[in-house]
C-alpha cells in the first residue's frame, strides 16, 4: 500500500510537471507568434431579433502558428496568457486589429460595431483606457464603434478606479456587455452597480430551455431583471430554430450562435454585411 501511495504520488507530480512544461511551452510559442503576427480575428455576427439584421459582431481570436500542430483554441491559450503579462500584449493586438478592421469597413461604407473580449488583467493596467482612446483616435473611430465584453467576475473584482473608467466609457457611448452572465459569482442584485449596457446570457442556460422548467425559469428571471434595468439582452449559443423562437417569445433583443453563423473571417463577414445592405 505504501508503494502504491508512492507511485500515485509520482504519477501526480509527473502529470503536474508535464502540465507545467506544456504551459511554459505554449507561453513561449505565444510570445514568438506575437512578434511574427501569427494571429487572426474571426467575427461572429450578433443579430437583432426584431429586424433579422446583423447589429454588431464579436471578435474572436485564433492562433495561427507557422507550425500548425502547435495551435490550441482560445479557451486553452487565453487562460495561460492570463497568468502572465502576455495577455496584455495579446489584448493590444486584438484591440489594434479590431480598430483597423472597423476603419477598413467604414471606408467601404460598412458600419458595424465590433465587440472585443477583455481580460481582467488588462483592465488592471490603468493604461488600458488610454490605449483604447488612443486606438480609437488613431483609426478615427467613435466610442460606439468598439464595444467591450467583460465577465461578471472581472467586474466584481474591479476596484473603484476601473469602475469609474468603465462608467466614463459608457457615458462616451461605449457599449459594454456582461459576458457569460450567470456562470460567475455575482447575483442579479449586482447588476445595477455595473456600468453595462448589454447582458449576454451564457449558452448553458439556453441548453435546457424551454423543456427544463428550471432552466427556463432562470432564463426568464434574468431577461426580466435585465429589462427592468434597461439592459439589452443577448443570448449566445443559439443553435436551433426552437431556441431562436424561445428567445423571441422572451423579447430578447439580440442573438448569436451557430444557427445564424459560426465565427467567420473578416472577408466573409464583409460579404455578409454587404449582402444585407
Ligand atoms: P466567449 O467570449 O464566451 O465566446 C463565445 C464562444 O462560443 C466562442 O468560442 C464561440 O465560437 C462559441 N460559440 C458561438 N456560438 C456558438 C454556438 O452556437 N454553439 C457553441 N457550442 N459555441 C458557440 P471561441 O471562439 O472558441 O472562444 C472561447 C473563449 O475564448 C471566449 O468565450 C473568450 O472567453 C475567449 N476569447 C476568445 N477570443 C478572445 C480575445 O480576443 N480576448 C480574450 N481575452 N478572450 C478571448
Ligand atoms: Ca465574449
Ligand atoms: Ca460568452
Ligand atoms: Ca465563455
Amino acid at each position: 500500500a505504501k508503494a502504491e501511495g508512492r507511485n500515485r504520488y509520482h504519477f501526480f507530480t509527473h502529470a503536474l510537471s508535464q502540465q507545467l512544461r506544456q504551459h511554459r511551452d505554449i507561453a513561449a510559442n505565444l510570445r514568438t507568434s506575437l512578434s511574427n503576427n501569427e494571429f487572426e480575428l474571426l467575427y461572429q455576427p450578433q443579430y437583432d431579433l426584431k429586424t433579422g439584421k446583423v447589429a454588431s459582431c464579436e471578435a474572436l481570436l485564433r492562433w495561427r502558428p507557422q507550425n500548425e500542430s502547435l495551435a490550441v483554441p482560445p479557451n486553452v491559450f487565453i487562460p495561460i496568457a492570463e497568468r502572465s503579462d502576455l495577455i496584455v500584449q495579446i489584448g493590444n493586438w486584438v484591440l489594434e486589429n479590431a480598430c483597423q478592421q472597423a476603419r477598413l469597413w467604414k471606408e467601404k461604407g460598412i458600419e458595424v460595431r465590433i465587440d472585443v473580449n477583455v481580460s481582467g488583467k488588462e483592465l488592471e493596467k490603468t493604461a488600458y483606457f488610454e490605449r483604447l482612446a488612443d486606438c480609437r483616435n488613431q483609426y478615427h473611430l467613435l466610442p460606439k464603434d468598439i464595444g467591450l465584453e467583460l465577465t461578471e467576475n472581472i467586474l466584481i473584482k474591479s476596484d473603484n478606479a476601473i469602475l469609474e473608467n468603465l462608467r466614463y466609457q459608457r457615458d462616451l457611448g461605449v457599449e459594454i456587455s456582461l459576458d457569460d452572465f450567470g456562470t460567475g459569482y455575482s447575483s442579479l442584485s449586482y447588476l445595477k452597480h455595473f456600468p453595462v449596457s448589454h447582458l449576454k446570457i451564457d449558452r448553458s442556460f439556453l441548453k435546457g430551455a424551454p423543456e427544463k422548467a428550471f432552466d427556463s425559469a432562470l432564463m426568464e428571471a434574468i431577461v426580466n431583471v435585465g429589462h427592468k434595468l434597461d439592459l439589452f439582452i443577448v443570448v449566445e449559443g443559439v443553435e436551433t430554430e426552437q431556441q431562436s423562437d424561445y428567445c423571441k417569445s422572451l423579447n430578447v433583443e439580440f442573438v448569436q450562435g451557430y444557427l445564424y453563423s459560426k465565427p467567420i473571417s473578416a472577408d466573409a463577414m464583409e460579404a455578409l454585411l454587404e449582402k444585407q445592405g
